[in-house]
């Protein structure tokens, strides 16, 4: 047997899932860490009684518009009149800070939990919060992501809410899983494309494993979907058009709607602007508010 001190010495306790040495005290630190404390289950349950709708926003790919989408929402849902948080736990690439002007903000503690950041009266915590550099990488294995998201609903002071939005990052792997298992009352999820790439695989994907799980599928959204001529008005299908319509009916799920081209999402986003607020005449702020009256009537 080794002495304690050795094996605090030669064991990583990032090698424990793969070790297999079931004696050893790291192996049982990391198991402890993992294993929910039944007064944690409670805390967490009691965290997401209080917020009345749950939704994961989710994409087969990167850079289809996600983050944009789950933002946006988020805000155009306060801007309504709802209570409204958004949680990013798109853990590797957090982009909601920069999207809304955050970056560089840093969580407080309050009497009960962490704070969010408010922002208009929109809740907001992301990883970018903790991290002391936006260009510093979060380097987490699975489990650990699983337990930060944990701490992110159950330590943190969200109130009561109408509204959660969840920002994961795209794909299938640990951030949505992590979701969908730590909020078992989730009302569903929002799936992310762009019409040029609805033929690929990943929507399906995503929408399978929404299956997979017994989540609901509440819709695909369409991003970058045609670009209307700010000059005469006419609409130009880009990456061509209403691919997100087929693929949903298809597969069998609702379509949410359509959110056209519009530079100034992009522009605003990179500045910090909340798009449906700053440019809430554009018909895209128009095309969200849509979107957030067909998932919340
Ligand atoms: P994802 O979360 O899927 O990786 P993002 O939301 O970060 O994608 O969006 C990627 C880029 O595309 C950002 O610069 C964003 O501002 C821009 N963008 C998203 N949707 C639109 C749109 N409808 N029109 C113009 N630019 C958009």
């Amino acid at each position: 047997m080794r002495e304690e001190n050795e094996e605090q010495k030669a064991c990583d306790p990032n090698q424990c899932e793969t070790c297999g040495d079931a004696s050893c005290a790291s192996a049982k630190k990391v198991d402890a860490h993992h294993a929910a404390p039944a007064q944690d289950d409670a805390k967490l349950k009691a965290r997401l009684s209080r917020i009345r709708r749950k939704i994961i926003v989710m994409s087969g790919k990167g850079g289809v518009g996600k983050s944009t989408v789950a933002v946006n929402l988020a805000m155009s849902a306060m801007l309504s009149g709802q209570r409204v948080g958004l949680l990013d736990v798109d853990l590797h690439g957090p982009s909601v800070p920069t999207m809304l002007g955050l970056v560089g903000q840093r969580l407080e503690g309050g009497e009960n939990g962490m704070l969010p950041i408010e922002i208009g009266g929109l809740k907001v915590l992301s990883v970018g919060f903790l991290l002391n550099h936006p260009d510093d990488p979060v380097i987490w294995r699975g489990p650990m992501k699983m337990g930060v998201i944990r701490q992110f609903i159950e330590d943190v002071d969200w109130g009561d809410l109408d509204l959660l939005v969840i920002d994961v990052p795209p794909g299938t792997g640990d951030e949505p899983l992590s979701v969908c298992q730590l909020i078992p009352d989730l009302d569903g999820a929002v799936i992310v494309t762009t019409p040029q790439k609805v033929a690929a695989v990943d929507v399906r994907k995503s929408i399978n494993f929404c299956k997979e799980l017994g989540v609901t599928v509440l819709g695909v959204v369409e991003n970058m979907s045609g670009f209307a001529c700010p000059k005469c008005g006419e609409g130009t299908p880009i990456l061509r058009a209403n691919g997100g319509r087929v693929m949903a009916e298809e597969m069998g799920v609702p379509f949410l709607g359509s959110i056209p081209i519009d530079p100034l999402i992009a522009e605003l986003g990179d500045e910090g602007k909340a798009f449906v607020e700053s440019a809430a005449s554009s018909p895209a702020a128009g095309a969200f508010r849509e979107i957030v009256r067909e998932l919340t009537v």
